[in-house]
């Protein structure tokens, strides 16, 4: 398209001139590029964040003109129609656009530009504008994904359910980016993006590496889809036919349950996903430990996992029970390494920051008397 062409062109001149680079950074939605972003902004001034209008509604704590201009349809049109964006795209039925004048005026003044855009727009930046760094920041593994989208309690379990769909589909780009960035401790991601946007050092992670990684979460984002769509599918079923179907309570009644009679302002489970989650996680454990060999090769871990959940064979530990019985462990370790202070026994360090977890030391009632 000749707009999005139009005002990009390849800047050859950039360092006798004195304009600042374009920086363009992408990632999983909920791979928690905001933060990385903002860290980089604190620690060097140099960079500005280039605020992109959408169509969507505002998140809690968004504010118009900072994270995006939150503008109506028609707006959108409008400022379409005057050629105001670099580039635009449509992404879950919302759309997204950069627009031209701050770009360019920024980076005219000797600014650094980031630019947080998905996909098909950072490739339509990089045709127009060739020196433009492509930066594609990934997770350490899938369950960190879906942890953080869950966790933040924003979008509906389908608008979840989209973004991981999106995240599966947007591997296959990523090797058209120049750079791939495993975000596991904010400040490090910030610093290692800093070196790469100032030429200042290669990639921590070689891109091979970075590729296999993000095909590795690809894979397991993939599994895990599977399994929310079985269950969605098996607790259709179930309120179409309780007769005739063997299984379970769906996630929500399970969720209702796991709850009931807790503390309401702070549940043991705060989302299906906890459960999606919690119940896979079981289901891996059976697998691995032989379990199945022994079943009824009829009936999916997962439905097994839920039975158990259901008939309190395997309980959700809420986030305090969890810490509890990591200090109780940490104190058991250190009682037995005698001569230690027992202020040592519980470094807080060991208190990891996830909000529920199967007891992994719990076994099925079958398991216990074979
Ligand atoms: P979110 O709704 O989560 O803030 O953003 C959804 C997606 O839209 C993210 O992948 C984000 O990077 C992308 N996005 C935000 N602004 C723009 C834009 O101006 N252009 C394009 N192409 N994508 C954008």
């Amino acid at each position: 398209m000749s707009m999005k062409e139009a005002g990009t062109k390849p800047d050859m001149t950039r360092e006798r001139t004195g304009k600042g680079s374009l920086l363009v950074i992408s990632g999983y939605s909920g791979v928690g590029k905001g933060t990385v972003i903002a860290a980089l902004m604190k620690e060097h001034p140099e960079y500005v964040f280039s605020v992109s209008a959408t169509t969507r509604a505002p998140r809690p704590g968004e504010v118009d003109g900072r994270e995006y201009f939150f503008l109506s349809k028609e707006t959108f049109a409008s400022w379409l129609s005057e050629d105001r964006f670099l580039e635009h795209t449509t992404y879950l039925d919302r759309s997204y656009g950069t627009p031209r004048d701050y770009v360019e005026s920024r980076r005219n003044e000797g600014r650094h530009v980031i630019l947080d855009i998905e996909v098909e727009g950072a490739l339509n930046v990089k045709k127009a504008c060739p020196e433009a760094k492509l930066i594609y920041i990934i997770p350490p593994d899938a369950a960190s994904l879906v942890q953080r989208l869950t966790g933040r309690g924003t979008e509906t379990e389908e608008q979840i359910r989209g973004r991981l769909q999106r995240a599966v589909d947007e591997t296959a780009v990523i090797p058209s980016y120049d750079y791939v960035v495993v975000n596991r401790i904010v400040q490090d991601t910030a610093n290692e993006i800093h070196l790469l946007a100032t030429g200042e050092s290669g990639s921590r992670l070689p891109k091979e590496e970075g590729l296999s990684l993000a095909g590795q979460i690809r894979d397991d984002l993939r599994e895990y889809l599977k399994k929310y769509d079985e269950h969605a599918i098996i607790s259709r079923n179930v309120s179409q036919d309780k007769e005739n179907s063997m299984i379970h309570p769906s996630y929500s009644e399970l969720m209702t349950k796991i709850n009931n009679g807790g503390d309401e302002k702070d549940p043991v489970v705060k989302s299906r996903y906890s459960i999606v989650m919690g119940t896979a996680k079981r289901a891996r454990q059976m697998v691995d430990n032989g379990y199945m060999e022994q079943e009824d090769h009829a009936r999916k871990p997962l439905s097994i996992a839920v039975e158990e959940l259901d008939e309190g064979r395997i309980r959700i530990l809420s986030n305090q029970e969890y810490q509890q019985m990591l200090a109780e462990k940490a104190a058991e370790k250190a009682a037995k390494t005698a001569e230690e202070p027992a202020e040592e026994a519980a470094p807080a360090e060991t208190v990891p920051e996830q909000t529920e977890e199967v007891a992994e030391a719990e076994q099925p009632a079958e398991e216990q008397d074979a």
